[in-house]
């Protein structure tokens, strides 16, 4: 009897929704009718009602490529409002508004329980990394399983995650605002005020002036550098970079000789802290090469598995340290919620990240805006 109750109760909670399916590799996104499983035991399914459009969304639909990754639901910068919870879940509500977090923080493991790390070994990233999903999914559209990007899936108006992958956040906040703190600006802006360590007075060099990089350049402002070299192929953006605190501007292709070397002559010997924010691996080689010997620290924050890099042994034996960032280090679920407080009293800016707001119908039309340059965030508006 109570199996046959509960099997009613799980018909009737399956949602059906909107959601832009990747059926494979290099495809434009399909609007199709998805259905989304009531939430499992520790779950949540969530309301989704803003996302923005990251780089590691284009990643994998253009540069990944591993076919094992299809198909799914990318997008993973969202936020939204609980709909219902699983058993055992205490901690949320229907109604509560929240961010899903594509790192986890299960607050167990050996990773969780160090200061050390932001790292959560009940993350996809763990075991999952090259199908950038953990298998288990609560999609299906056209009977078939779809996966979920990051664990996330933020370009469906309805999402079901783990409770160690959600953040609450306070109930003033505007989700078509705070969505970015799902992964760009708190990557970029934690990679160095965490990861890097930017020390007051010191010079930086941020490479890629996307919304990570744009938020590293924050970062390190905050942090209290004295210089910060804004680095990027595309001068448009030198602008928008001056309101995050930039303080000198260059295009490597702008010069004849490396720009390691061009930045090497204006520091008296390189950076104190670089931070590569584009996800190319010579870029990052660069990065390390414009660091000053003896203490110079150098953080990948760009994304890429598809490519092995390589820097010469010296670069480190001088006294170099490079070092790679998730999630800017930030502990998701302990943060994120004081980084939305942060965004609420001025100290962080979001609102300046915004050029291009949309509907998730138009959301092909948001990833090749990514790829032309003009675009640093947009939002797409889900549901109200
Ligand atoms: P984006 O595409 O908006 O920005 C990249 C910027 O790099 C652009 O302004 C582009 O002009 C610039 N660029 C390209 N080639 C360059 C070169 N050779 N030299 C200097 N600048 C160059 O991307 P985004 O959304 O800001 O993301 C940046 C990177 O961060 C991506 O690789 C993304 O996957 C990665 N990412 C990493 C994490 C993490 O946790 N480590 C999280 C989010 C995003
Ligand atoms: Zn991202």
């Amino acid at each position: 009897m109570e199996t046959i109750k509960l099997r009613y109760i799980y018909k009737r909670c399956v949602i059906k929704c909107r959601a832009a399916v990747a059926w494979e590799p290099n495809a434009p996104l399909m609007m199709e009718e998805i259905e989304v499983a009531p939430p499992q035991e520790g779950e949540i399914r969530i309301k989704v009602v803003a996302t923005g459009v990251c780089h590691t969304d284009l990643y994998h639909l253009f540069e990944g490529k591993d076919k094992r990754g299809f198909p799914t639901v990318l997008g993973h910068e969202g936020a939204g409002v609980v709909e219902s919870v699983g058993p055992g879940v205490t901690d949320f509500k229907p109604g509560d508004k929240v961010i899903p977090l594509f790192l986890s923080q299960c607050g167990e493991c050996k990773f969780c329980k160090c200061p050390k790390t932001n790292m959560c070994d009940c993350s996809w990233s763990s075991n999952y990394h090259d199908i950038m999903s953990d298998p288990t999914t609560r999609f299906t559209c056209r009977g078939q399983p779809i996966l979920q990007f990051m664990g996330t899936s933020t370009f469906s108006e309805y999402t079901v995650i783990n409770q160690i992958a959600v953040a609450k956040i306070v109930d003033d906040a505007p989700l078509d605002r705070v969505c970015l703190l799902g992964c760009g600006i708190a990557t970029g802006y934690g990679a160095a005020v965490n990861t890097a360590g930017v020390t007051p007075g010191s010079v930086c060099a941020v490479f890629g002036l996307g919304a990570v990089g744009l938020a590293a350049v924050m970062g390190c402002k905050n942090a209290g550098a004295s210089h910060i070299f804004a680095v990027d192929i595309n001068e448009q953006i030198f602008e928008k970079a001056k309101i995050f605190g930039a303080t000198d501007f260059l295009n490597p292709k702008a010069y004849n000789k490396p720009i390691s070397e061009v930045l090497s002559e204006m520091t008296s010997g390189g950076v104190d802290f670089s931070l590569e924010c584009v996800g190319n691996t010579e870029v990052m080689r660069t990065a390390l090469e414009s660091c000053i010997k003896g203490w110079g620290v150098s953080v990948l924050v760009g994304w890429t598995d598809v490519k092995d890099f390589s820097a010469k042994p010296i670069q480190l034996i001088s006294g170099k340290t490079w070092k790679g960032s998730l999630f800017g280090g930030f502990k998701s679920k302990d943060s994120v919620p004081n980084l939305v407080c942060d965004y609420m009293t001025g100290k962080i800016k979001l609102d300046e990240f915004i050029t291009h707001k949309m509907s998730l119908e138009q959301v092909n039309d948001a990833i090749n805006l990514m790829k032309t340059g003009d675009c640093i965030r947009c939002i797409l508006n889900i549901s109200k």
